[in-house]
């Protein structure tokens, strides 16, 4: 009971910390004007923007102390290009009164984000912003992503491999359509919404794995926050022709980006859903393989999932037998008592929790408790006798 309680604690806790670090920016911040210079400056010369002459759009979700910001900076396209707008994430920091701005994929941003207050990115941004830039380092090929619907389902290839103006390189983009439309995230990260107008904008998730992925036309988007965690097969939005930071669509469909880091990268040689992407001559051309078969834009392709996993799996936090009054603890086999006792351990003996479940009732340091711990040797032992942070329930 006691620990049921500690956790319902914590789980408080981590909800108002949530609501506190993502601070709305103040209508009338003094210094949006410089800030705004500074951030469009970075945009413009982040290398390979495609310029349409639009001033780029600033948006400052989360200020603290009017010295540092975070938002997210889009460069809208022209109605002519079909494609994505660049966008980045960005931090600003304002010394001697001038605003220093970084964007996301940098290693200025990794610095800056670690520099910045606790109230303006999370420990987890934090976290994967240096995951992602790490892993940009050196990506394999198979992108360890799915295809954005639901995996054993086919859409169609609407249109291959193409760029951000169609015919310029890199052919980072393929447009799909089919199903009920609901558009899925290709594996797990954080997502960030710009542009966000009309029901519609730019949907960005940034994976621990070094690469990130855009969704462009979609409408009834997720409601989740920026910086919120999805997983793969978490909504984003339905197929549509949206259109909110310009260029063109004809014909619902997610024009889905490949990004590695925060920079476009082409689809060819990569391998997404089990889909090993070529890039053709011209844009919107090439093909998907699939274990020896071809797909050609117009054809259909089974999503088969994400091939690898994405990512370095998660490390446990650690935990700390106690055995009161005992010499040891006992290992079982299963979630009880009456399981077959497979080891024992000490009191002092370090271990990692995955998950845990009910079982039998045991009398522990903290009165007794029906809680049972699974360790990642695949051995359980009473939660009575496990000091450490809860662990999510085990899968039934
Ligand atoms: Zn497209």
């Amino acid at each position: 009971m006691k620990y049921l309680l500690v956790k319902t604690r914590l789980l408080t806790v981590t909800v108002v910390g949530v609501g506190v670090l993502v601070l709305p920016a103040p209508a009338n911040a003094a210094a949006t004007a410089d800030l705004t210079e500074s951030v469009s400056t970075a945009a413009l010369a982040k290398p390979g923007v495609e310029r349409s002459g639009a001033a780029p759009v600033v948006e400052t979700t989360r200020q603290v102390s009017g010295t540092w910001a975070f938002g997210s900076t889009t460069v809208p396209l022209s109605a002519a290009a079909h494609g994505t707008p660049q966008s980045s994430l960005f931090v600003a920091h304002k010394v001697d009164g001038r605003w220093v701005t970084a964007l996301s994929g940098s290693t200025d941003f990794v610095d800056l984000v670690g520099r910045a207050p606790a109230g303006l990115v999370s420990d987890s941004e934090r976290k994967l912003f240096t995951e992602n830039q790490v892993n940009a380092q050196e990506i394999p090929a198979d992108t360890g992503l799915s295809l954005p619907w639901p995996t054993g389902v086919a859409w169609y290839m609407g249109g291959g491999p193409h760029g951000n103006s169609a015919a310029v390189p890199p052919f980072s983009s393929i447009d799909f359509n089919g199903g009920d439309g609901r558009v899925l995230s290709a594996g797990p990260g954080k997502v960030y919404k710009s542009c966000v107008r009309n029901g519609s904008g730019l949907v960005k998730v940034v994976h621990p794995n070094g690469y990130s992925t855009t969704y462009y036309h979609m409408t009834d988007l997720t409601t989740l926050a920026d910086g919120a965690d999805v997983q793969v097969g978490t909504y984003l939005g339905k197929t549509g022709n949206g259109l909110p930071c310009g260029g063109s669509s004809s014909g619902a469909h997610v024009h889905f980006s490949l990004l590695h880091g925060d920079s476009h990268i082409g689809v060819g040689g990569r391998t997404i859903g089990g889909w090993t992407f070529t890039e053709g001559d011209t844009p919107y051309r090439g093909q998907a393989e699939h274990d020896g078969r071809r797909v050609r834009p117009g054809g259909r392709l089974v999503n088969y999932g994400a091939t690898t996993p994405p990512g370095p799996p998660p490390v446990l936090p650690t935990s700390t037998v106690d055995a009161g009054q005992n010499a040891a603890v006992n290992l079982r086999e299963g979630p009880g008592s009456r399981y077959r006792v497979v080891g024992q351990v000490t009191s002092g003996t370090v271990v990692r929790v995955t998950c845990s479940a009910r079982g039998s009732r045991v009398r522990g340091i903290r009165g007794s408790t029906t809680l049972w711990d699974k360790l990642d040797s695949g051995q359980w032992i009473s939660d009575g006798f496990v000091v450490g942070p809860p662990a999510p329930a085990c899968p039934r």
